[in-house]
């Protein structure tokens, strides 16, 4: 870990869980004792307008962005749509998770499917012709644009200002099509969409404290049905277990958050650019007409196999912060 990163987490106070129960719901998280002496060196500044809609993926996403927008005292609603994420059993698990968390801080939470109108037939139809594109590739705008829409829309219909989206906390999302799908969104609207630092070392160790304190279920792969195929064809080259829906164990790590200085250093932004090169790479050779597996397999193995490991905890010398 970078010396950078060792002051940020020192100066973070790890008190989390203390007093939860003598704390007023509505500010929990903005009265909780995270002293950030470390210099942010971008300002979180809101857009024009308090009323602020995010769009969340999941719950490890959403707790450092409630926590920072509860701290500017600007009220907040949590939007959940995500039609990508399949299986069904792991888009509840992610939800659910989602809706405690927002219970607990008694922030609306806005349930879009309300468990009736899942509209992953839609994403499906979407998704057509882009199943073998690589993740951050034109499947992942479609993606991100339907969701966006979706909740710029909404809204718009319920008198929100801006809007925001959990999706640009995370180092695996490329932020030019995050940012880029949601302003297009906000723009079509007539809403503000508030970019943010939202990956800066301060607000990542937030993230994982929180994710930590509230031992978050762990998520291993991003959330459609391809992002888990890819994912799982790569462990099986390498010998690694499947991913696993649910449960006490996962297919690789822990199940759940627990530690956020381990969970920080499990991975470092030099993975995240490997496993796109490699990602990349097979979506190639299958353009050219190979199978898939095979594709994964003519890879370099070694280097795959030493990515991997590098994502397991343990003192592998991380190379900064990371997050999923
Ligand atoms: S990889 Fe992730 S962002 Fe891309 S299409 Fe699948 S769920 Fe959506």
């Amino acid at each position: 870990m970078s010396a950078l990163a060792r002051k940020a987490l020192s100066a973070l106070t790890l008190s989390y869980d203390t007093d939860e129960s003598k704390m007023p719901p509505h500010v929990l998280l903005a009265h909780q004792n995270y002293t950030t002496t470390l210099p942010d060196p971008s300002v979180l500044t809101p857009p024009e307008g308090s009323k602020v809609l995010l769009h969340s993926c999941c719950a490890p996403c959403s707790g450092a962005m409630i926590h920072e927008m509860s701290r500017m005292g600007l009220g907040v609603s949590v939007l959940f749509y995500n039609p990508n994420i399949h299986p069904y059993a792991e888009y509840l698990i992610r939800k659910e998770e989602n809706v405690k968390f927002c219970e607990k801080l008694s922030i609306p939470f806005i349930d879009l499917d309300n468990g009736k109108d899942y509209d992953q037939k839609k994403w499906f139809a979407l998704a057509k012709g882009m199943e073998g594109d690589a993740e951050r590739g034109n499947r992942c705008t479609m993606c991100f644009d339907m969701r966006m829409m979706r909740t710029a829309a909404y809204a718009k219909e319920n008198g929100f200002d801006v809007i925001a989206t959990t999706n640009a906390t995370s180092r695996w999302k490329d932020t030019e099509q995050v940012d880029g799908t949601a302003q297009a969104a906000a723009d079509r609207f007539g809403l503000e969409y508030w970019r943010g630092a939202w990956k800066s070392d301060r607000l990542t160790l937030l993230k994982y404290q929180i994710s930590a304190g509230e031992r978050f279920y762990k998520q291993e792969y991003c959330g459609c049905s391809y992002s888990l195929r890819d994912s799982n064809l790569w462990r099986e080259k390498e010998g690694i277990g499947k991913i696993k829906i649910g449960g006490e164990e996962a297919g690789l790590g822990s199940r759940w958050f627990t530690d956020a200085e381990v969970d920080a250093e499990e991975e470092n932004q030099d993975v995240v650019d490997s496993f796109f090169a490699d990602a990349n790479a097979v979506a190639d050779k299958v353009e050219e007409g190979n199978n898939r597996r095979d594709a994964w397999k003519v890879l370099k193995g070694d280097e795959l196999k030493s990515l991997y490991e590098e994502r397991k905890k343990g003192d592998h010398g991380g190379k900064g912060l990371n997050n999923w």
